[in-house]
């Protein structure tokens, strides 16, 4: 029998760093919403061992890749006897703020449960995933939530309404230890208002939602890489309602009204230059078979 399942990515339609704590790690209050964009991975049994072949050289197939880890987990949690055979195609960008890897962690749970049969639920799930990472929880259950603490503590919110999103990650690299490590919060650091947007998605309002879409952490990214500016001005331009940078970055999203002036501000990027651009859209999990 050989299992498949889609991880999808992710956005950040806000996010707020609260403090930093004492161990090290930042509090959050962040906005997350599944996009269509996704990697697919399939599962296989095998009698022992873990092993995973991937259509993208750049990532590792040992126990450094987050599905390793979560197969790995799998197996020790619930002591699984015998192994598995996993195939990863890779879609979503790498290293970009899109949740990539934690999303193919949180597929992996799944996966595991569903290939050798084990009563688990998706809340438990949630509860081991978070050894792997803190946004493998939010990955499991998918869709919009508002995610605290370090990203793992979960409040269901209704979905945004439909737009169109642009998704543009630039050929760059940026660490998250590097923006987290460069981060100051004073009195004067902005802080989006993300009690606004949760009531504009209890309203259904897309407007009040983009209006009040803001990420702390661009205030390290973007002055770093002037090129997450230079994508944002083009789907203003182009005539995004809104176009801000997803997690710790570099991918930028602008979320637009008609198909047409996304495909715009698509050919403008393409005929930049950028490789990866992507027409996508908000979705949840109610309408997939993830
Ligand atoms: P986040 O939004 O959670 O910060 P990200 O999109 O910035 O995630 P990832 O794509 O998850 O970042 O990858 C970050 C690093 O994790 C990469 O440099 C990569 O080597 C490593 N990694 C391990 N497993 C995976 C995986 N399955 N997919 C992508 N990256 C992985």
């Amino acid at each position: 029998m050989v299992i498949s399942r889609n991880a999808y990515g992710k956005i950040n339609l806000g996010l707020d760093v609260i403090r930093k704590r004492p161990d090290g790690y930042h509090d959050l209050r962040m906005i997350m919403q599944t996009v269509d964009l996704y990697d697919t991975l399939t599962f296989e049994k095998q009698p022992q061992g873990i092993s995973l072949s991937i259509d993208n050289q750049e990532l590792p197939v040992d126990e450094n890749n987050l599905i390793y880890k979560a197969a790995k987990l799998m197996t020790d949690t619930y002591g699984i006897d015998g192994g598995v055979k996993i195939t990863l195609n890779k879609r979503i960008p790498i290293a970009a703020g899109m949740a990539g890897g934690s999303t193919d962690a949180a597929a992996t749970l799944k996966g595991m449960r569903d290939l050798y049969g084990l009563m688990v639920s998706d809340e438990e799930l949630c509860r081991i995933g978070v050894k792997i990472g803190a946004d493998v929880p939010y990955c499991v259950m998918g869709g919009t939530y508002l995610a605290e603490g370090i990203g793992e503590v979960l409040t269901k919110l209704p979905m945004p309404p439909k737009a169109v999103l642009l998704l543009a990650k630039p050929d760059i690299n940026v660490s998250t230890a590097f923006v987290y490590g460069n981060l100051k919060l004073t009195e004067k650091t902005y802080h989006p208002d993300i009690d606004t947007q949760i009531d504009a998605l209890h309203k259904g309002d897309l407007q009040d939602l983009v209006a009040n879409m803001g990420n702390v952490l661009e205030s390290v990214t973007a002055p770093a890489h002037p090129v997450i500016g230079k994508i944002e001005q083009i789907m203003r331009e182009c005539g995004a309602m809104g176009a801000m940078m997803s997690g710790s970055g570099p991918t930028v999203f602008g979320i637009f009204t008609e198909e047409e002036t996304a495909k715009k501000a698509y050919d403008v990027l393409i005929a930049q230059g950028m490789t990866q651009v992507y027409i996508s859209s908000f979705i949840n999990f109610e309408s997939t078979e993830v």
